[in-house]
């Protein structure tokens, strides 16, 4: 299966798509998938992202153990209650049936554990959320005025950036910014002779916060100049740990010509560190790259996304938490929790065509004007 065919799949599943990532709703039960490999040998891989209320490792395990011979499940992160792994559908499953009966079996199976999903919204921190959105990374219950009024002060902020942004005062915010975080780098290897290269990373992270808080222009620049400023970084942060470590030895300060003078004469003296500084903030630029490559059209698609996947909750959609476990969530979980999808009591849910399920699972909110009343980020 390739992109193309993945992404046609998820779609027959309603599900909402950026282009990469897909959010989809089952039975109530928000989840992420973002394809990752096809067509090599008919075997699919996929990455499947779902937000619990507590750490989800015991489900990963018991999921494995359930789904044996059926995917193979590969854990990537199970931090932040996030449960993160990758799927493998082999080539001689076929693959929509697979799928659904993952999504199935992961749903009932947490279930049955006693996993929920959060409901607290992530932007507000308060229960008593109406709606799903995909926030941050995951999909997950939102407020959907919490939702609109975020995304529509990243919206203000882009588009003040955008008018008023300047590279001049954005450069001399970048340079401040890395000479800021270039202090505990100096301070460190003056007094403790050490040379951090997590200290390092601060270099570029402070150019690119300087950049920001003096209103550069967030584009591909604010990338080059970041880059430019750190790289220059390594030579003037050598020279303050010389002069530092010269005065607190006694030897009193010195200028820069006769430190340029000290360099050229013997370069082999200077040249080690310098490539380490070097070194250690390319290390750190890598760290920080997700950071500094947000720019105003990341943030644009991103808030346009989020309200994308905007869907309404219906009320009875939370079990209450002093619901039993069911021993077989399979047969009993989607009867009891969703009375209102108006099936026979006694019908056998995991005989049904789920593909047939997941369109009845929410509506996508109708557009409106942004409420403002919310937002208490101001
Ligand atoms: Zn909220």
């Amino acid at each position: 299966m390739d992109s193309a065919e993945f992404a046609a799949a998820m779609a027959r599943r309603d599900c909402v798509s950026d282009g990469k990532n897909y959010c989809g709703l089952y039975r109530g039960f928000p989840f992420v998938v973002t394809f990752a490999r096809g067509a090599t040998n008919g075997l699919t891989a996929f990455v499947l992202r779902l937000q619990f209320s507590a750490p989800p490792g015991k489900l990963f395990r018991e999921l494995k153990k359930r789904l044996n011979g059926v995917v193979r499940l590969q854990k990537l992160n199970m931090a932040n209650n996030l449960f993160f792994a990758t799927v493998t559908i082999a080539a001689t499953q076929p693959f929509e049936t697979t799928f659904d009966r993952l999504i199935a079996e992961t749903v009932n199976t947490s279930a049955a554990m006693g996993f929920s999903i959060p409901d607290a919204c992530p932007i507000c921190k308060n229960p008593g959320c109406d709606a799903y959105a995909f926030v941050g990374v995951s999909y997950r219950p939102v407020h959907i005025a919490c939702v609109r009024a975020q995304n529509y002060d990243a919206r203000s902020k882009v588009q003040k950036n955008e008018m008023s942004g300047n590279y001049i005062t954005g450069i001399i915010g970048a340079i401040i910014g890395s000479v800021i975080g270039a202090v505990p780098t100096v301070l460190l290897a003056v007094y403790g002779e050490i040379i951090s290269g997590w200290l390092c990373a601060l270099i570029p992270l402070g150019a690119y916060y300087g950049y920001k808080l003096l209103r550069g222009k967030l584009n591909k620049a604010t990338l080059a100049v970041v880059i430019v400023v750190s790289l220059i970084m390594a030579p003037v942060t050598q020279f303050f740990v010389e002069l530092f470590w010269s005065v607190k030895e006694g030897y009193g300060v010195f200028a820069v010509s006769d430190y340029l003078s000290y360099v050229f004469a013997v370069p082999g003296e200077v040249m080690p560190n310098m490539l380490l500084y070097l070194l250690f903030i390319a290390i750190g630029f890598v760290v920080v790259f997700r950071i500094v490559k947000t720019t105003n059209t990341a943030i644009l698609q991103q808030s346009s996304f989020s309200e994308a996947t905007l869907r309404m909750m219906r009320p009875q959609q939370f079990p209450a938490q002093t619901q039993p476990a069911q021993l077989d969530p399979l047969q009993q979980y989607p009867a009891q929790q969703y009375p209102a999808q108006a099936q026979p009591a006694q019908t056998q849910p995991a005989q049904q065509n789920p593909v047939q399920q997941y369109p009845e699972q929410a509506q996508p909110v109708a557009d409106g004007p942004a409420p403002r009343e919310q937002s208490s980020t101001e």
